[in-house]
């Protein structure tokens, strides 16, 4: 895997030990336990320095590579060292492969950025797809491990020598065409030092729409649907819509509250996200064009920090058919994300949005990372990062936590 030429290593790096000759040595076969030290102890009567080391398992084969030092004593020690390793490798049915060289590995390119491939199926095409475009645009590949297998195939690549930016581009292209999610981070500490993530709600943590369950009730549905869906699109200014929408309740009785709070479903995957995110140290919040009598009980249930929406005015037992105080709108919700981000102490650049509607464009630019979920295509276009899988936990996989660290996580809890 060749880089494009870049400067040297940082000063504080000794070169010495690994400037000379090394040697490659690869060992595949059945992995087992003992292998590594078995190698090792090889190796080490030849006084060998380990320079690198990389080791994977997939499907109970391992491939195991080393770079070391190459011994003293000059090519007669370095056959004796050869064919000291091929009987060991032999003894035990692996495969060895020693190639000599010199140096390191060369190093890696700038600008590089995390790749998130999301798949339901992951095919070996979009896989070849993605793969070619990485390197269309001058990007090596330089790891490439599994995040996880349930609910979706995750896989991140680790890649060098092309702008993020760039990179997100060309890959979203790519994706929308094969039908695969990708995203794409730039790699470096922030991306460890995430704290806050905003979500939306309605169509984002819950799959329904609050005003159309209260709808429901008040036995406007349709015309209700209509609105809401032109000012998703962003036909209608959602100010506007809200009002109209919420007009249409005027009369019915408080007690529906309580039953639509009953009726909201959580998307697929919420809790583990929540769950996740607040062992790990994030505060999360919502925010929400739809109603305060829903998101507090949200809020509540799931142990978020944060919440804000809208509040039905309700007056003698009866929603009024009017909203009280400032409206949550597409400008609210940033402003939103700004406020919760300074109550928590967390800079712009380290908290997540997550939404779906054209409400939610202004809060997912604002955010570090943006994330349109499974989103109307004015919002998907817009933003750094689309998930199209109805899998709300699959962004924990965008911040790179595998689905073992989430299961993990749980069982240690639950012990
Ligand atoms: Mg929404």
């Amino acid at each position: 895997m060749d880089d494009v030429s870049q400067p040297g290593p940082a000063p504080d790096v000794p070169v010495g030990a690994a400037s000379g000759p090394t040697l490659l040595v690869k060992i595949f076969g059945k992995d087992r336990p003992g292998i590594t030290a078995g190698l090792f102890d090889t190796l080490a009567a030849y006084g060998v320095d380990v320079v690198d080391i990389e080791q994977v398992v997939t499907r109970g084969r391992m491939v195991l590579c080393t770079l070391v030092t190459a011994p003293e004593g000059g090519p007669a020690a370095e056959g004796g060292l050869r064919a000291t390793v091929h009987n060991w490798a032999e003894s035990i049915k692996m495969q060895a492969e020693i190639i000599s060289g010199t140096g390191d590995n060369r190093p890696r390119g700038t600008g590089r950025s995390h790749v998130t491939v999301l798949g339901h199926p992951l095919t070996a095409e979009s896989t070849a797809a993605i793969a070619a475009r990485i390197t269309a645009v001058g990007g090596n590949i330089d790891r490439i491990f599994r995040l996880a297998k349930y609910p979706v195939t995750a896989v991140e690549f680790a890649v060098s020598g092309a702008p993020t930016g760039v990179l997100r581009t060309a890959l979203a292209m790519e994706a929308a065409h094969r039908g695969v999610d990708v995203a794409v981070v730039a790699a470096g500490l922030h991306r460890r030092a995430q704290r806050l993530v905003v979500m939306d709600v309605d169509s984002t943590l819950i799959q329904d729409e609050v005003i159309e369950l209260f709808a429901a009730h008040a036995g406007c549905e349709d015309q209700v649907a209509e609105v809401t869906a032109a000012a998703m699109r962003g036909e209608l200014d959602f100010e506007q819509s809200l009002h109209a929408r919420v007009a249409l309740l005027a009369g019915l009785d408080a007690s529906v509250v309580d039953k639509v709070r009953a009726e909201v479903r959580l998307t697929p995957g919420a809790r583990t996200l929540i769950r996740t995110l607040k062992r790990l140290g994030f505060q999360v919040g919502v925010v929400s064009g739809g109603f305060t009598q829903v998101t507090d009980d949200l809020k509540e249930r799931l142990g978020l920090d944060f919440a804000s929406a809208n509040t039905l005015e309700i007056v003698d037992g009866r929603l009024t058919g009017r909203v009280t105080g400032d409206v949550v709108d597409r400008a609210g919700k940033a402003r939103l994300l700004r406020s919760f981000a300074e109550q928590a102490g967390v800079p712009l650049s380290q908290t997540v949005a997550i939404g779906d509607g054209a409400n939610d464009l202004d809060m997912l630019n604002t955010a570090g990372l943006g994330v349109a979920f499974n989103a109307k295509p004015v919002v998907r276009q817009a933003a750094d990062t689309a998930v199209n899988v109805p899998f709300l936990d699959t962004v924990l996989y965008l911040l790179g936590i595998t689905r073992e660290e989430v299961e993990a996580a749980d069982l240690h809890l639950d012990a």
